[in-house]
């Protein structure tokens, strides 16, 4: 049965220059780098924070790849990692030479980066629609505590990570069925570890990037990684459903934990997989919120139980909203390719680099060497809608492009270059896909970026 929604009047409350639809690593990048090229912007968010999965799923592992000879674009991702230090919003990374941000912390990071850049904040607003005239889109209709309303703007950047806006406005995208996507995954943070008992505990039984591949993974990497330091927790689980704690069949509990924090926080606990869940339909949605809270909570038994220092742990928090890591990516006028990122691919137009870290779809390659690619402006221009641009994990690449492009600092990268070519586009009155390169990456390194 279907019903006809009848049409309305919708006021016109806000025009910008650049409007930024999802404020994650790719949209808050995007909002801050346009606005420092000196258009006005608008950042558009369906929550009450910025930082999409960092804030809002409690994804800290910003910059875990990074070792002594990784090579990477510098930029706003570099800047989330040293002003969230500065704030004291982020603590040193047990695998690697990066700090891991503090979910809660880096939403006042966000905030004041926002601030500081002038960039007008829209919480609490969600995109239901395209405004569009022809092939073009001209801004968004959102839908609020306030009903719906009408945003005008010059170019709209999509980085909803589902590629929402691109996706109604007719752009052809990439919508794998949910048994080929990435799963999904209940994240949360515990109180009560003792700290000291459990560093212990992880320097007597080392797991390494090889633990990775045992049972229910088989996880593919260069060999280079595999005797590689890693905070993978996996035998308190094991034992677990042997003791019947865990049903002998979830065999899915397992995974990293983040930071072991001295006042007994053990936040960024990855623990919960969750196969089969379409990020984009909420009956999925619906049911795996509830599905993974129930097997965190078996986690968290698991590690009282078996996990030493974990005995008198308990639940701190969820992150607020179930995360999704795949769903819908977009047919760009250049799709990144498996063997763009296993080979250090060079383009022209390149809107930054990004050292070779491949992470998903049962690969995993760190950037020990040095190697690295470039990421190219043409992966984030959608198919035949004009004035929107996509940035974030829904660019256009195939599924092991995605497995790097997808990582939140390559987010931030891709999100900087088309927040400067949104600007550019403006100031220029040019197309998107007709911007000068050379003045695109004139402005990104003045900007800090490296991208060459
Ligand atoms: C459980 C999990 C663990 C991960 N671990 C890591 C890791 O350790 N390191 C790493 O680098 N990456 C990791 N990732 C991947 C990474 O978090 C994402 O790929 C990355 O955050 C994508 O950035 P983004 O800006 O495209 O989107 P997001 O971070 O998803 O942000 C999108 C934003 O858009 C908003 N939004 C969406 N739709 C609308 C709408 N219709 N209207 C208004 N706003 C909207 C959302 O609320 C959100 O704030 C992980 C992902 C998950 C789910």
């Amino acid at each position: 049965m279907q019903i006809t929604e009848p049409s309305r009047q919708i006021d016109v409350i806000h025009k910008t220059d650049v409007l930024v639809v999802g404020s994650g690593p790719g949209g808050l990048a995007a909002a801050l780098a346009a606005a420092r090229a000196g258009v006005e912007v608008t950042l558009v968010e369906r929550f009450g924070c910025f930082g999409g999965n960092i804030t809002t799923v409690g994804v800290e592992g910003f910059a875990w790849y990074r070792h002594e000879k990784t090579v990477e674009a510098g930029g706003i991702g570099w800047e989330f990692e040293e002003r969230a230090k500065a704030m004291g919003a982020a603590v040193p990374e047990s695998q690697s030479l990066s700090y891991e941000l503090d979910s809660e912390g880096f939403k006042l990071v966000a905030d004041r980066l926002v601030e500081e850049a002038g960039v007008t904040p829209m919480l609490h607003r969600m995109f239901v629609a395209p405004i569009l005239e022809g092939d073009r889109i001209t801004g968004i209709i959102t839908e609020s505590k306030a009903g719906r309303e009408a945003l005008l703007a010059r170019v709209v950047i999509d980085a909803t990570g589902d590629a929402d806006v691109a996706h109604r406005a007719g752009a052809p995208v990439h919508h794998p069925p949910r048994e080929e996507l990435q799963a999904a995954s209940v994240m949360f943070h515990l109180a009560g570890v003792d700290k000291t008992r459990f560093m212990e505990d992880v320097k007597e039984n080392p797991q390494t990037y090889a633990d990775w591949s045992s049972g229910e993974w088989t996880v593919e990497t260069d060999g280079k990684e595999d005797a590689m330091f890693s905070p993978f927790l996996k035998k308190p689980f094991e034992t677990a459903r042997k003791a019947g704690v865990i049903p002998a069949d979830l065999t899915t509990i397992a995974g990293t934990w983040g930071a072991v924090h001295d006042s007994g926080e053990m936040t960024y606990m990855n623990l919960v997989h969750l196969g089969n869940c379409d990020g984009t339909d909420p009956a999925d949605l619906t049911h795996f919120e509830i599905e993974g809270r129930k097997q965190a909570m078996l986690a968290i038994e698991a590690l009282r139980r078996f996990a030493p220092g974990c005995e008198g742990v308990r639940l701190r928090n969820f992150g607020m909203t179930l995360g999704v890591r795949d769903t819908r990516k977009i047919d760009a006028i250049y799709n990144m390719t498996e063997d763009d990122v296993r080979h250090e691919a060079r383009f022209e137009d390149s809107v930054g680099i990004y050292p070779e870290f491949i992470d998903g779809y049962g690969i995993l390659i760190l950037p020990t060497t040095g190697r690295y690619m470039h990421i190219p402006y043409r992966s984030m221009l959608p198919q035949s809608v004009k004035g929107l641009l996509v940035a974030g994990r829904a660019t256009g690449g195939d599924r092991v492009a995605h497995a790097a492009t997808r990582n939140m600092a390559c987010c931030a990268v891709a999100g900087q270059g088309a927040g400067v070519a949104a600007a550019q586009a403006v100031r220029s009155n040019a197309e998107l896909d007709a911007i000068d390169i050379a003045a695109l990456q004139t402005e990104l390194a003045r900007q800090g970026v490296r991208y060459s």
